[in-house]
């Protein structure tokens, strides 16, 4: 048993959707389960036809939730011949449930119908590609995954009911490989035990995928995307960045913790726990061998790169020239945990305590306002943050350039600056 994820990326396009089918070609020997997102920026899209729905505003939400059904349509007709009525008629069913809701008036929480809205959008883009890729010759089975994904009812953020979800995987899963070889179903989304849609947090599919590669005993994890494979820098603001052709589970989770959008920092767990390898792959060129992450120590990694831009630095010194102790530090990070707030780097000296935080204005006003009863405090904005992990000094003094480092952390792994 093998888990392939396509991203949104992946299925955003009509030519996308045929690399996908060629790439499915080739793989209906042994059994797969594929676990699809939303087609795109769909999810942004019924974001914002929650958001008008929940302040109210119904006829801008239907019309936003119009362009989102319209586009589906379209996609749909330019697959599909033969299967174009019956996948039609499951994509209006899909329709007609979320226009019901917008139809009514909000009583509940905003999140709740957040998930309920949002939901549909790996529906219909599973929908469309199960039929497309029937009608072409790639026999494989569609599956709610509401049906077999358990969570509690924290919406939008929801917890997995492992040992109810295992229960479905027997039950519901497994036995849909005996018709075709291939299953398909979707990511990020689950139900609740009352049937009501949940959602697992943004860019939730990979940790779909890792989910059912642990219960499913999977042999490997393939997360397709449009990038080459794991990169040591972002591309885009990197220019020397290049390939890393094998990481293992724990490097992945510190590049996570630092800041690297690699993959969903949850994803890598239920993998670990039972030594299943997941391979990064890009899908516009299947032959690229990708990254492979496993669970072996690996001897030499080339520099890691993680830029944060629009950092804030707070300092906060001590009134009376007293030490900064536990106390002090005690207060500060329930703060922090007040606020939700987590700090991308501190340092704590004698009668001063600095902290490198996002910029997220509530928040750091808040933070420098509860300070202020036992601290001078300062704030400078419009900072970057560089981490850079297996160090050397000169990808270090390219980075840094002509720049001031205002606050420096270094362990024997990792390099941390602060620059003006
Ligand atoms: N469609 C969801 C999102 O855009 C989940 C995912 O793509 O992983 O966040
Ligand atoms: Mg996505």
């Amino acid at each position: 048993m093998r888990i392939y994820k396509f991203g949104g990326a992946s299925v955003s396009t009509l030519e996308r959707i045929n690399q996908v089918k060629d790439i499915l070609k080739n793989e209906q020997q042994e059994e797969l389960l594929i676990v699809i997102s939303a087609m795109g920026k769909t999810t942004n899209a019924l974001e914002k036809v929650a958001e008008q729905f929940f302040s109210g505003n119904q006829k801008e939400a239907l019309a936003l939730f119009q362009q989102v059904k319209d586009q589906h349509l379209d996609t749909a007709k330019y697959l599909l011949v033969t299967h174009y009525l019956a996948c039609e008629n499951d994509l209006i069913n899909f329709f007609t449930e979320v226009e019901w809701l917008l139809h009514d008036k909000p009583v509940r929480d905003f999140d709740y119908y957040y998930d309920q809205i949002v939901c549909v959008g790996e529906l219909l883009s599973t929908c469309i590609v199960s039929a497309f890729l029937n009608e072409s010759g790639v026999a494989n089975t569609w599956v709610d995954v509401r049906d077999i994904l358990r969570t509690d009812d924290r919406f939008r953020d929801a917890n997995i009911d492992w040992s109810f979800t295992r229960q479905q995987v027997d039950k519901v899963l497994r036995p849909l490989f005996l018709a075709t070889k291939l299953v398909i179903t979707q990511g990020f989304i689950g139900a609740t035990d009352e049937n009501e849609s949940t959602t697992l947090g943004r860019e939730g599919s990979d940790y779909t995928a890792a989910v059912f590669a642990n219960m499913l005993d999977a042999s490997h994890l393939s997360i397709w995307k449009d990038v080459e494979g794991v990169m040591n820098a972002d591309p885009k603001k990197y220019p020397g960045a290049q390939l890393i052709p094998t990481l293992n589970y724990t490097e992945v989770i510190e590049m996570a913790y630092y800041g690297a959008q690699v993959i969903h920092p949850k994803t890598i767990k239920p993998l670990q726990n039972k030594s299943i390898p997941l391979y990064v792959k890009c899908f516009l060129d299947p032959q690229l061998p990708g990254t492979v992450i496993h669970n072996k120590p690996i001897a030499h990694l080339p520099p890691i790169i993680v830029m944060k831009d629009s950092q804030v630095l707070l300092q906060l010194k001590s009134k009376d020239f007293s030490f900064i102790g536990e106390q002090e530090v005690g207060q500060l990070y329930h703060l922090f945990e007040k606020l939700s707030f987590r700090p991308n780097l501190t340092q704590n000296g004698a009668i001063s305590f600095t902290c490198c935080l996002d910029d997220r204005p509530e928040k750091i006003e808040a933070l420098a306002l509860g300070a202020t009863d036992y601290f001078d405090v300062t704030v400078e904005k419009g900072l970057q943050l560089l981490t850079v992990r297996h160090y050397h000094q000169d990808v270090v003094n390219s980075l840094v350039g002509g720049r001031k480092v205002v606050l420096l952390q270094q362990t024997p792994e990792t390099m941390q600056m602060v620059v003006r």
